[in-house]
């Protein structure tokens, strides 16, 4: 548990941002420092006095004394201490509470990056202080961070539970069925759905079991537990490349423990033993 909560604020005037601690982006790649006492997030006075210039920095808020800030930084070659490092392999580099906040700036570096510019009348977006958006100057249109939310589910029968593999996925790795909310659908529409185009089976007894933000670049995924119900397992053949029942006791390879997939399958795994065993709370 962390020692304090983090705390979000986008008002930048209440940041104290010459001694902020920085998630710097260099593209949509994260900035750290690699130094003897480990890996961190760059401090404001590290970053400046390295003459690195992080433009037009978004408040994220703060964790106790220190407080964050999200910036990007026009194209530079870094020298060290300062290096890159893609944002899921920085997963277990950083605190998982760091880890949180750099992916909440990691999404507010896309939505800046993105929102330059009205998308009614073209007119450059100015942003508004009091929250993270965007207005239009010209015709007042707003814009918010972008949050897509996602359901990714774990079908189950008695001993077994039924998993997918993707084309792209490393060898022997499988994973649950998951995929976009579409506009006017509920999320457990949504999980009955994508079940069915994706492996072709029926379920019932969906249940939420907890979510996970997913900043690349700014899904929501939004776990269930559904159960079997009827249908023989057909693939959808643009998604898939396998999908099958597998005994609880013999397990392919499955995601890295960044994933709420893998939460809640080993959860599930944990719940055999102990039927009562609440889901685990998010770490972020
Ligand atoms: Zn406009």
């Amino acid at each position: 548990m962390a020692e304090y909560p983090f705390m979000r604020n986008a008002i930048l005037k209440q940041i104290d941002l010459g001694a902020a601690r920085c998630c710097l982006f260099l593209d949509d790649r994260l900035i750290i420092t690699r130094t003897a006492s480990g890996i961190c997030l760059p401090d404001m006075q590290v970053v400046t006095a390295a003459g690195l210039q992080p433009a037009c920095p978004i408040a994220l808020g703060s964790c106790g004394p220190i407080d964050y800030v999200a910036a990007s930084l026009a194209p530079v070659v870094l020298e060290a201490p300062f290096e890159t490092v893609d944002l899921r392999s920085a997963y277990g580099l950083l605190s998982e509470q760091e880890y949180g906040i750099a992916g909440c700036a990691a999404q507010l570096a896309f939505w800046d990056r993105t929102t330059r510019f009205c998308p009614v009348c073209a007119t450059p977006t100015e942003r508004v202080t009091k929250e993270w958006s965007k207005r239009c100057p010209q015709c007042d249109f707003r814009q918010y961070p972008r949050v897509s939310p996602a359901i990714i589910v774990l079908i189950y029968r008695p001993g077994a539970v039924l998993l997918t593999r993707q084309p792209s996925w490393p060898p022997n790795r499988y994973s649950l069925v998951a995929g976009f909310v579409e506009a006017g659908e509920s999320l457990e529409a949504c999980a009955r759905r994508e079940v069915a185009e994706e492996v072709g089976v029926r379920v019932d007894q969906i249940r939420y079991l907890g979510s996970q933000p997913w900043p690349f670049p700014h899904q929501l995924m939004v776990g269930f537990l559904a159960q079997y119900h009827t249908g023989d397992v057909v693939i959808q053949e643009s998604e898939l490349e396998h999908a099958a029942w597998f005994d609880l006791d013999a397990l392919p390879g499955l995601s890295p423990p960044l994933s709420i997939s893998r939460r809640i399958i080993d959860w599930y795994l944990a719940m055999q033993d102990n039927p009562d065993l609440p889901f685990p709370p998010d770490p972020y």
